[in-house]
């Protein structure tokens, strides 16, 4: 491709889940055509496009897992499954005129900062692109993670993650090793149990579960939510509000944190009969420390005569077979990862290259020792005019991500605002002003169940930084990304340039 052949928007999107979807429904709602949304997939979704396996839910409820600009009143659960989800990111992108500026089977392979230019220079898999702002929603939950075990490679059944679920394959009447038990193991084990001939749940660390409280939302509901959007309005507030008060218990005194706890050891022995097999899946450490997940039918799924739940390391896989740490040999037909993601490791770090072209993870690898950071979750010093969505210490263990989506979207509304005007061309997070933050959040994080729990997790980098979560109400958030400071801003003045030649 030739520079004749650059595309330039004033905002490249990357990314068409909740995050670059909802971004591109504000910039429309606000007036703004030209933009594009970049998407390697075949259509709108992310998360919700690319989860299939069965059981596949989400754990926060509908009326809160949903843009608050876009209420749905025909949510036909309180927790969505992931089918009705995607058609509800669909139907928003329709009726939001969105398409238009959709480009599916869309990689962005790589973006850098063209500082002559003051814009953003992509290369795609469809041609390059040109941007003055980029506004990357690639999601922290969007590359499986399949850890390297001995002779995986030899292998010779069928092997698969849970978020690329391969549904041609039948697993009727099979020996099947599902290896992990997060939140996505623990909604398909139940679902594929009864089909399978045997089944062996490779268990590491124990989740606590607590009762679901998953329902039917009634039709006579659902006619009345659709008749007064003020009252579905009024339930989602008080579904955040009762939510934000787990902060209480994570962040500010753990102790508040036993009563949960006592519920999911009481629900643990309700459905669990046999000693052993409690005793197996009774979590070390405390409730909130990962995150805490919700279901009636796994544990007494693992009761089944045919499941067996492993907990001794895995130590090899053979052709046909997995072999664990004390000998034990064990044939299986089909591997199912529900190995979760990477996320403090997120390949798109190594393909966006900021002001003296080194990438966000150099940056963060020379400047950090390899931890994110960003400045409010959104930028990113010396990457002018690139804006994260759900970027580092956004993540949540209690409520909805769309509250921190939002208030996202909102914060890069403002900076475009400001972009532009006063022949501003280009903003650049001061260093001090993103150091100075990010000390505080670590400050914060000191104590909380993540960092003292005494579990280890995803949350946790390998510098033993948590680098995820936000250790705080979202409300706080919320209030931080109200406004985009300029002053928080090295802002650059517009060059004279020569204008570029644009495809046709
Ligand atoms: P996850 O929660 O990270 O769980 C991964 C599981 O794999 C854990 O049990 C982990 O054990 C195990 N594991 C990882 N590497 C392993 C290894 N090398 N050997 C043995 N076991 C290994 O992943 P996930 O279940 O896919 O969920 C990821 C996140 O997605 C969740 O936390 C949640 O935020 C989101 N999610 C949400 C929903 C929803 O309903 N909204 C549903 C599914 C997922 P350890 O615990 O020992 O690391």
């Amino acid at each position: 491709m030739t520079a004749e052949a650059t595309e330039h928007f004033k905002i490249a999107i990357v990314g068409a889940g909740f995050g670059g979807l909802g971004m591109a429904i504000r910039l429309r709602e606000q007036g703004e055509e030209d933009f594009a949304v970049l998407e390697r997939d075949v259509d709108v979704g992310g998360t919700w496009l690319q989860n299939t396996y069965p059981g596949c839910q989400c754990d926060v409820p509908s009326h809160l897992y949903s843009f608050s600009f876009a209420q749905n009143p025909g949510w036909s659960r309180t927790f969505s499954p992931q089918p009705e989800i995607w058609d509800y990111l669909r139907r928003c992108a329709d009726e939001a005129g969105v398409r238009p500026h959709l480009r599916t089977g869309c990689a962005v392979t790589d973006a850098s900062w063209d500082a002559d230019a003051q814009r953003w220079r992509l290369e795609t898999t469809l041609g390059p692109i040109s941007a003055d702002v980029l506004v990357a929603a690639t999601g922290g939950l969007s590359e499986p993670s399949v850890p390297e075990l001995p002779g995986l490679e030899r292998f010779e059944g069928a092997s698969f993650h849970s978020a690329r679920w391969d549904h041609s394959h039948e697993l009727d009447g099979e020996r099947v090793a599902v290896i992990g038990t997060g939140a996505s193991a623990i909604q398909f084990v139940p679902r594929i149990q009864p089909m399978v001939d045997r089944m062996h749940v490779f268990q590491r660390t124990a989740p606590w579960i607590m009762p679901h409280t998953d329902r039917p939302i009634t039709p006579l509901e659902r006619r009345f939510f659709a008749r007064f959007p003020v009252l579905q309005r009024l339930l989602r507030e008080a579904i955040y509000w009762a939510r934000e008060s787990f902060v209480l218990g994570f962040v500010v005194n753990r102790r508040l944190m036993r009563m949960p706890e006592r519920i999911a050891r009481a629900h643990l022995h309700r459905q669990v009969a046999d000693p052993e097999l409690r005793a197996k899946l009774t979590p070390d450490y405390e409730i909130g420390c990962k995150r805490i997940l919700l279901s009636n039918d796994y544990l007494p799924s693992l009761a089944k005569p045919n499941v067996e739940l492993v907990t001794d390391a895995i130590a090899e896989v053979r052709e046909r077979s997995i072999v664990t740490a004390d000998g034990t040999e064990r044939e299986v037909d089909t591997i199912i990862f529900g190995t979760g993601f990477h996320v403090t490791d997120q390949p798109v770090a190594e393909h966006v290259r900021g002001r003296d072209g080194r990438s966000l993870a150099q940056v963060w690898a020379d400047e950090h020792g390899g931890s994110a950071e960003a400045y409010r979750g959104t930028s990113v010093a010396g990457f002018p005019n690139l804006f994260l969505i759900t970027g580092p210490n956004t993540g949540l263990g209690h409520t909805s991500m769309t509250v921190m989506i939002e208030a996202q979207i909102e914060y890069v509304l403002d900076a475009l605002g400001k972009i532009g005007r006063d022949g501003i061309a280009a903003v650049d997070v001061r260093p001090d002003v993103q150091a100075a933050e990010n000390a505080a959040i670590q400050r914060r994080l000191r104590g909380t169940v993540w960092t003292a729990g005494g579990c280890e997790s995803w949350y946790i980098d390998p510098n033993g930084r948590v680098t995820t979560v936000w250790p705080d109400f979202t409300f706080r958030f919320r209030n931080r990304l109200r406004r985009f400071d300029l002053g928080d801003y090295d802002a650059e003045p517009a060059r004279e340039r020569e204008r570029e030649p644009v495809a046709a």
